[in-house]
């Protein structure tokens, strides 16, 4: 891949990166408030901890895709962005557009999704 493209997907990562970190931030913030701000009405308490699993699996999310962000700079500095981590194929470029911390290829995408990708951890 060129350098100039590789210089936009990387510059989408960090742009990517910082909002993640931001939001991740801002909801650990926001849980340790609720924690503090526990009241003793029951009904008050459900609502709390309902808010709370979503924040802990919205967060979950992120940190995800994070790592993944992290792995795809990785590839960029090591000069394997834009393949597949799986087979080498070529990721397609809208792939890429959308979401450029991608792994795989589609073929191997529908793979894991279904659970039959050997992945080393
Ligand atoms: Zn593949």
């Amino acid at each position: 891949m060129d350098k100039k493209k590789l210089k936009i997907y990387r510059d989408r990562l960090l742009d990517e990166r910082a909002s993640l970190l931001g939001v991740v931030g801002r909801n650990e913030d926001y849980g340790r408030e609720a924690d503090i701000e526990a009241t003793q009405d029951p009904a008050d308490k459900a609502s709390n901890s309902y808010t709370k699993e979503l924040l802990f699996s919205q967060s979950t999310n992120d940190r995800l895709i994070l790592n993944q962000i992290e792995e795809a700079l990785l590839r960029i500095e090591d000069d394997e962005f834009g393949v597949c981590v799986n087979c080498g194929n070529e990721i397609l470029p809208k792939r890429l557009e959308a979401l450029p911390w991608v792994r795989y290829c589609l073929n191997c995408q529908e793979l894991q999704e279904k659970g039959l990708l050997n992945e080393e951890e």
